[in-house]
């Protein structure tokens, strides 16, 4: 088993770097964002309500994302060699959730694998993919509150599992490669 946690802002390249990690370990990849803009698609009941908190740049409730992130564990998440856990968690309630989750299922996490971006870069990307894909949230408005709540409310986490010894700063500017 190897359980990743990526973490970095928004804009820092997790779900590219996931696409490759995949490849190469064969993890399932949970990418929290994206279930999330998955029911806003098909517009379900869960979809309408985060879609209230996304467009606005703030994060969904932890009980809410917790129960979520249990669900797909459960349902998608089984007889893989691990899972790779992509904008999961943000807060320290949820990484304490987390670690919940995953001594529940006999296993734990093995490292976090943070993507050091700056703001101005991070607000460069999002507004080019924002240009290219629509994507609702990559405006400047909702990115400058997302870079806020990041620090905010997220940031915390790196101190929380640098003191654990699970994290692993990564340059993420660059290349993709
Ligand atoms: P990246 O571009 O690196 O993939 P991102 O921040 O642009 O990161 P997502 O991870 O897709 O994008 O998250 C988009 C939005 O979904 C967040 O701004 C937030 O509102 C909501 N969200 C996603 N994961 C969580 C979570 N764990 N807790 C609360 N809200 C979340
Ligand atoms: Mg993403």
């Amino acid at each position: 088993m190897l359980n990743l946690v990526l973490f970095g802002g928004p804009g820092s390249g997790k779900g590219t770097q996931s696409a490759k990690l995949i490849d190469k370990y064969g993890l399932y990849h949970i990418s929290t964002g994206e279930v999330l803009r998955d029911h806003i698609a098909r517009d379900t009941e869960l979809g309408r309500m985060a879609n209230s908190y996304i467009s606005k740049g703030n994060l969904i409730p932890d009980d809410l994302m917790i129960q979520l992130l249990d669900d797909v564990l459960e349902k998608e998440a089984k007889d893989k060699n691990g899972v790779i856990f992509d904008g999961f968690p943000r807060t320290l309630p949820q990484a304490k959730a987390l670690e919940e989750l995953l001594k529940k299922r006999g296993t734990k996490l093995h490292a976090v694998v943070g993507l050091e971006v700056d703001d101005e870069e991070l607000m460069k990307r999002m507004l080019s993919r924002g240009a290219a894909t629509g994507r609702a949230d990559d405006n400047p408005e909702t990115i400058r509150k997302r870079l806020d709540v990041y620090h905010n409310q997220t940031m915390p986490l790196r101190e929380h599992y640098t003191s654990t010894g699970h994290y692993l700063p990564i340059d993420g500017r660059g290349s993709i490669d």
